[in-house]
């Protein structure tokens, strides 16, 4: 099957959607939902799950309800719901007035609890937690019958309601459903469907002390909310028969369950668990470091919301689990930031340049193209003088056969300038390094060509010394330097294969003018060097700081390159 708009062919879940549609299941409606556990920041594979559901919800004009699975009191916290429905909105999607709580059902969970015991469907167990794991067997060996399991409906009734009237302690009883000790699926062996935890929750408070289990809330919720395809990803494959059990013992609207394979990129992890480790150890600065796989760490290093939905729409859906290169995405990011970053010079390691042919005390503004890939964006006036900055690795005093930049008595142009002519070096006395250079000008190159049509083999970006801005330059890596993380030497884990190089400041960077009043969150591509955010948190007028997004060498392409 096709999609009408794209031309392409539909990928499982779409496909399942739409032969749906065709049958006038569910009378013809597509309505999805996206189902996070507020207990961390989106990361970019939530970013997959979303720009599914969501995304078929546009594509077929329907519907996709967020809806907060907050069942568990002990991980949960407001700060996460408001930053998930931020990440949410950036990434360009709209739950318009379809905002939903798990905790606003609570009260219909109860009674649908009350509803299976009475049919004898759903019984209180008394085993501990550590019993009930060992009756239940393995893969090879069948479970076996808690002593509880016969407990009469009445008794059932009446140590539930106690249950929740808070009248045990944790862990003293749960409410179980009652289906087969022996399948040979682990999650119909009689699942947990309650259990006490006396526990504050973010949105009730105090009312309950049993919460329903993930199991017992998720299916009910998609039916109250009229969900018509509940997509989750593979691990939840062996609960879509549990899915099923409830909604049909219960007798209610029923939405079909679908899975696809999660998101997992190389040099990620991708578990809230292992966030708030980094994050409370503090092998990051919090949950939005550039360096993290969260949403609001992409936003914070520059991603644009654009890119994160191109990448999600290459990697397509599937329904077997594969690892993604990381490389792809910053693929994906340099693309969108080509067409859209503003181009400027800025210099990170700056060697002194004076132009001895050029008058001092006298400074002009040259033009310098906005984008090439946007002629609309226009130009504006780059200032030059007799003394300037390039880049320390543009010069080298005795260069290399390859090296085609700036060398004693070579001639290079600079960007929407003139030629330049190295004439001499002046070193520092001590150490012998290069600390300036003296050069000369080309005034008739003005622009960057020569009326005599001689050429020049390299081109550098400059700043002007006399107008430049000073910046904080934060230049970011892969946080571990494992393609998989989680592939450690017996006795270590993940954090062993954290990247010490994942972050290196640069406090010496000279700016041209322009970028004095950057805004907090503006992207650029400084030219040559890469794209460049301004950092959301720490940067203000008078004091710039600017994260590195990604540099201009793409190796996704030198991969597709070499693949072929
Ligand atoms: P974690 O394991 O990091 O805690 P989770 O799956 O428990 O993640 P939820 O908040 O429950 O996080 O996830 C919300 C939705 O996002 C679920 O439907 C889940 O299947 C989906 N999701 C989570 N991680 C990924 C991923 N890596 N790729 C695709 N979808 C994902
Ligand atoms: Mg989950």
């Amino acid at each position: 099957m096709n999609n009408e708009a794209t031309g392409r062919s539909l990928d499982f879940v779409r496909s399942a959607v739409a032969a749906d549609t065709e049958t006038k299941r569910f009378d013809g409606r597509v309505h999805t939902r996206f189902p996070p556990e507020p207990n961390g920041y989106l990361h970019i594979g939530h970013a997959k799950s979303i720009c599914l559901n969501f995304g078929l919800a546009t594509e077929s004009g329907s519907l996709c309800n967020l809806r907060f699975d907050d069942t568990n009191p002990t991980k949960e916290e407001t700060e996460y719901v408001e930053n998930i429905m931020e990440d949410i909105r950036w990434l360009g999607f709209d739950w318009e007035d379809r905002l939903y709580f798990a905790s606003d059902y609570f009260d219909r969970l109860y009674a649908f609890a009350i509803e299976l015991i009475k049919a004898d469907k759903a019984y209180v167990d008394s085993l501990s937690a550590e019993e009930i794991r060992k009756y239940r067997g393995t893969l090879m060996e069948p479970g076996r019958m808690s002593p509880y399991c016969n407990r009469s409906i009445e008794e059932n009734l009446s140590l539930f309601e106690g249950m929740r009237a808070g009248e045990f302690p944790r862990g003293a009883h749960v409410l179980r459903a009652r289906i087969d000790m022996a399948s040979g699926n682990l999650n119909l062996r009689d699942p947990v469907m309650y259990r006490i935890l006396h526990e504050t929750h973010h949105r009730t408070g105090d009312k309950w002390c049993i919460y329903p289990t993930y199991d017992f809330a998720h299916g009910q919720s998609d039916s109250i909310e009229k969900i018509t395809h509940s997509i989750c990803t593979l691990e939840f494959e062996d609960h879509r028969p549990l899915y099923d059990w409830f909604l049909d013992e219960l007798g209610i609207y029923h939405p079909q369950q679908i899975e696809f394979a999660r998101l997992s990129l190389t040099y990620t992890i991708m578990s809230k668990r292992k966030f708030v480790q980094l994050v409370e150890e503090k092998h990051v600065d919090g949950w939005d470091d550039p360096r993290m796989p969260t949403l609001s760490g992409l936003r914070r290093r520059g991603f644009t919301p654009e890119s994160i939905r191109t990448f999600c729409d290459r990697i397509g859906v599937s329904k077997k689990d594969s690892v993604v290169e990381f490389q792809l995405l910053e693929h994906c990011l340099r693309e969108d930031l080509n067409r859209r970053a503003q181009r400027v010079m800025a210099v990170l390691h700056p060697l002194r340049v004076v132009i001895e042919n050029y008058p001092e005390g006298e400074s002009e503004e040259l033009d310098a193209i906005n984008n090439p890939e946007k002629p609309e964006a226009g130009t504006r006036k780059v200032p030059f003088s007799r003394v300037l900055y390039i880049e320390q690795d543009d010069f080298q005093e005795d260069p290399p056969k390859k090296f085609f930049r700036l060398a004693p008595g070579r001639e290079v142009r600079l960007r929407y300038a003139y030629f330049l002519t190295c004439t001499g070096v002046v070193k520092d006395p001590q150490t012998r390094e290069v600390v300036e250079l003296r050069c000369t000008y080309d005034p008739a190159t003005k622009g960057g060509d020569a009326p005599d049509g001689r050429k020049v083999k390299a081109t550098l970006h400059w700043v002007s010394a006399a107008h430049a801005v000073d910046a904080e330059i934060r230049l970011y890596d892969n946080l571990f330097t494992r393609e998989n993380p989680d592939e450690t030497e017996e006795g270590e884990d993940y954090r062993s294969n954290l990247n010490p190089k994942s972050l290196e400041t640069l406090s010496s960077a000279k700016l041209e003018p322009s970028l004095s009043t950057a805004a907090p969150g503006c992207r650029y591509q400084f030219e040559r060097i890469g794209y460049f955010c301004v950092d959301s948190r720490d940067s203000s007028e008078g004091s710039l700081v600017f994260n590195r997004t990604v540099s201009l060498r793409d190796s996704w392409a030198k991969i597709q390159r070499s693949s072929k």
